[in-house]
């Protein structure tokens, strides 16, 4: 029915629902936070029972991968001087915060994400407590995502203002408003979870897809240590990197653990896929409404049988990873390519008024880019 872990520890068997053609919603979502500042979320106007909501179809499946791979980079390993900062030893790994005004520009127009989860909108509905159900200010706080100390303003809110607290929890429910820990959760994962499918082969068997990953120590495994964040490299470099070389040796565990996740990811991204293809009573203005870009690209990865490459770009100060459907395409984006067609073009007026100089001054260039590595 969906992507499972097979026989083989590293062999990813995909059998997908026949889904008919759908996009990712676009809603306009705005970023908010409420009890001081310890909860972060994204709001959108309320739908109204039978509304149709807009659906994204003017971006490909590439562009809206390469913008997600873009707006989320992997774990990278920090600098000597940043260690040397926090008073840390070799091998940390940082990650970038997400911007919330980005990431909302990027849901607004590419597409929303995190409804597709059902299991956990669902805890927001167990009945937990004998007073039928009402969320307490103890579970939201792992719920939603906010820290300890706030819990006593959670606690104001839910008993002095019972009225506001349902409000949230009812929009919760409903998919207008999203915690941004959700948001963040489900960014960082559909990132990882695309590179990762962009490292392994693809294989055919009786018409069936499946992928899988070469078991012994190659450039491919390599790939895919990065991809899953258990290799950290330092921004823009790849797996060619080999500065250190105990780094590539991962724990056969860690990565059978790392492929569970994997699988687990992929199959929470199509949840609205596979739970609706069994169970129609949820209603198609109620499905459309939970999906969002993570179903979109996972169910688009998994089912199409086009060849997807995953390409850095050629210019040396950019490096960014993208999503190229052309074998020849080298930049990822029109401001690259333009970037680079300009400095091609001032080069050869160089080289025009004195060729002899110009090449000794690239030879300069190309040693300060090695030793800052
Ligand atoms: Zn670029």
């Amino acid at each position: 029915m969906s992507p499972m872990a097979t026989r083989n520890p590293y062999q990813l068997g995909v059998s997908l629902p026949n889904a008919s053609p759908f996009f990712p919603t676009v809603r306009e979502w705005r970023y908010a936070t409420d009890f001081e500042g310890g909860f972060r979320f994204i709001e959108a106007k309320a739908t109204q029972a039978g509304e149709k909501v807009e659906t994204q179809n003017e971006y490909t499946f590439n562009e809206v991968a390469t913008q997600l791979l873009g707006l989320v980079e992997p774990i990278r390993l920090m600098s000597a001087q940043e260690l040397e900062e926090q008073g840390l030893g070799a091998g940390w790994g940082i990650r970038e915060d997400l911007e919330p005004s980005e990431v909302v520009e990027f849901l607004n127009r590419f597409g929303q994400i995190a409804l597709g989860d059902y299991l956990r909108r669902a805890q927001l509905q167990r009945p937990y407590t004998l007073d039928k159900g009402e969320l307490t200010p103890e579970q939201a706080l792992s719920i939603l995502g906010i820290r300890q100390r706030y819990l006593s303003k959670l606690k104001k809110t839910f008993k002095e203002e019972p009225s506001k607290w349902r409000l949230m929890i009812r929009k919760i429910q409903s998919g207008d408003l999203i915690p941004f820990v959700w948001i963040e959760k489900d960014l960082l994962d559909l990132a990882r979870c695309v590179r990762i499918l962009l490292t392994l082969d693809r294989n055919y068997k009786d018409g069936e897809n499946y992928w899988s990953l070469p078991t012994n120590y190659s450039r491919k495994r390599r790939r895919f240590l990065v991809a899953s964040e258990l290799v950290f490299v330092p921004r823009g470099k790849d797996e060619e990197y080999r500065e250190l070389e105990s780094f590539w040796i991962v724990d056969e565990r860690k990565i059978q653990a790392e492929w569970q996740k994997f699988a687990f990811n992929l199959n929470r991204f199509l949840t609205p896929i596979t739970f609706n293809a069994v169970r129609r009573e949820i209603g198609n203005d109620n499905l459309q409404k939970s999906l969002g870009i993570e179903t979109w690209l996972a169910y688009e990865i998994l089912k199409s049988r086009a060849s997807l490459a995953d390409k850095r770009c050629e210019r040396e100060k950019c490096q960014r990873q993208f999503v190229g459907e052309r074998s020849t395409k080298r930049y990822c984006s029109d401001t690259c390519s333009g970037i680079e067609r300009n400095e091609r073009k001032r080069e050869r007026d160089r080289k025009k008024n004195s060729s002899g100089k110009s090449q000794k001054k690239k030879k300069a260039k190309g040693k300060k880019t090695n030793a800052k590595t």
